[in-house]
């Protein structure tokens, strides 16, 4: 043990290797690209939050804009409201000229370009003065809401009415009440803000395609939508927007899906404590564009990548494998005569060695077969070393024809010389064997140059301390008495360690 079991561990430590590199490779590669899906992975999640973020910043920014916008002209109309019922007060009004009293009630934030004519009624509903003339119309709006509103709830305080269409243009009217120095009802003044204040306004602002603005009164009304969608003004839309949250919640944000389109959105407020409330909402396909083409490009990188690395990984593992085939290769041609393609003598040590410990561990017998072609120099001198070769094939096709159990082992040894290892035989089991093999090898040659080969034969079932060498000699000798009875047959060594030979 020599260089043989030297031999062997060589190469299970290469063969062990070569799987052990292989499965490095391929755990390597699956490490690599999960390692690197999942850094991107949580990058391109890491993205989408900011993008979210940046967007409900925008939309928060863009809804606060509107709503300051929007609340500070209420603010101002309502301030001209007031100013009318503290002038409409003043006792020496009644005194003056009817042009010096529309100077003195009206002031000039009343005409500015959005806003309607500011108009006075009577406790009856009646028009009883108008900011546009000296001669009001003969007009009666007691049965309007605005007008009923202050009639039924003194302490109302400012109304904003439901958008009020006249012709194609549509209107807010606003209201207050006027109260009489005795506290009973005197009226109502009340003015309205145009349609084209909000177009105007949400002209000014860039929009993204599937962007909607709406305008909310605190009981959830909708005043002013763009896209315009003359269908939806003045809808109720507490119950479908979560007005009560709007409400409860100065900022916030909700998904919701459109109600004309059936886009889904990300709606974000702002300042909900204002008289109207401003709610910007943008398709989360907007939301997410940017985001989606830059996680689009990375995956496509990604992709790439893994492709590459699997490439390589495919590519490193069948170089592997090719070497792996290259070795075998080679180790086969290392352990095969190459004239008669049997054993060679290395091997042949190898797996009679490694059959000798197995048989010593299990106490079972081995039986070896020791074969010489007979009188070879002379076949060689009359017909030459290639016939002589030709002979050496035929008796090796004749000898493997025979040893053809799993275990056994036929091998050339060196020159005419061939030996079949047969595990687990008898003496007399192997004798048939052996036998066969010498009538096969005269039957073959018969008619042709009349080769025959000269058989010795032992077996014995070996002990532990004890080597194969023992067998080999004892076959050896039992082939020499084969020579000596004549040739062309078999001796058969007599068994265990007494090594009488019997013919
Ligand atoms: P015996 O019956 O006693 O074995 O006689 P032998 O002539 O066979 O024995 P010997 O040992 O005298 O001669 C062996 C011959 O085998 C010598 C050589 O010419 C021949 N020989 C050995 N190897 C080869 C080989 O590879 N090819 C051929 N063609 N001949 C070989
Ligand atoms: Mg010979
Ligand atoms: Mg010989």
């Amino acid at each position: 043990m020599d260089s043989g079991g030297l031999f062997e561990r060589i190469r299970h430590q290469l063969r062990q290797g070569r799987l052990m590199s292989a499965r490095l490779l391929i755990i390597s590669s699956v490490v690599t690209v999960l390692g690197f899906s999942g850094v991107c992975g949580s990058i391109m999640l890491e993205m989408r939050r900011s993008a979210q973020e940046l967007s409900r910043q925008t939309q928060e920014n863009l809804a606060s804009t509107i709503s300051a916008d929007v609340n500070r002209n209420i603010e101002l109309y309502d301030l001209s409201l007031r100013s009318v019922i503290s002038s409409l007060a003043l006792p020496q009004l009644s005194q003056v000229d009817p042009t010096i009293r529309n100077l003195i009630l009206f002031d000039h934030a009343a005409t500015a370009q959005h806003f309607g004519q500011l108009q006075v009624f009577d406790a009856k509903g009646d028009l009883r003065l108008d900011s546009g003339t000296l001669t009001p119309a003969h007009i009666n709006r007691a049965d309007e809401p605005f007008f009923r509103i202050h009639v039924a709830q003194p302490d109302f305080g400012l109304y904003i009415s439901r958008p009020m269409q006249h012709g194609d243009a549509y209107a807010l009217v606003l209201s207050r009440r006027i109260t009489a120095p005795d506290g009973s009802f005197a009226g109502v003044v009340a003015g309205s803000i145009r349609f084209s204040y909000f177009q105007d306004l949400f002209s000014r602002l860039r929009l993204a395609p599937h962007d909607v603005i709406a305008v909310l009164a605190r009981d959830g009304t909708l005043i002013m939508r763009t896209p315009f969608a003359p269908e939806l003004l003045g809808k109720n839309m507490m119950a479908r927007i979560g007005m009560d949250r709007m409400l409860g919640q100065r900022r916030g944000w909700f998904s919701g899906e459109g109600k004309v389109d059936k886009i889904s959105r990300m709606y974000v407020w702002a300042d909900s404590s204002r008289p109207l409330i401003a709610l910007v909402g943008r398709s989360w396909s907007d939301v997410f564009q940017m985001w989606r083409n830059e996680a689009l490009r990375i995956g496509a990188i990604l992709l790439g990548l893994a492709i590459i690395v699997a490439g390589f990984t495919v590519f490193f593992i069948r170089e592997i494998d090719r070497r792996a085939a290259a070795e075998r290769r080679l180790e086969e041609l290392a352990t095969t005569d190459a004239l008669t393609g049997l054993t060679n003598r290395r091997k042949f040590d190898l797996v009679m060695d490694r059959e000798w410990r197995r048989a010593v561990r299990a106490r079972t017998p081995i039986a070896l077969l020791i074969i010489d072609a007979d009188h070879f120099k002379s076949f060689n001198d009359s017909f030459g070393h290639p016939a002589g070769d030709q002979v050496l094939v035929g008796i090796a096709l004749c000898i493997a024809d025979s040893a053809n159990r799993a275990g056994d082992c036929a091998a050339r040894l060196g020159g005419e010389e061939f030996a079949v290892l047969l595990p687990e035989l008898h003496a007399a089991d192997a004798q048939g064997i052996a036998e066969a093999i010498r009538q096969k090898v005269e039957v073959w040659s018969e008619g042709q140059a009349g080769v025959t080969v000269s058989i010795g034969l032992a077996s014995m079932t070996p002990a532990a301390g004890q080597h194969w060498s023992m067998l080999f000699e004892a076959a050896d000798k039992a082939l020499y008495a084969a020579k000596d009875l004549g040739r062309n047959c078999c001796v058969v060594a007599a068994s265990r360690n007494d090594l009488h030979l019997v013919a």
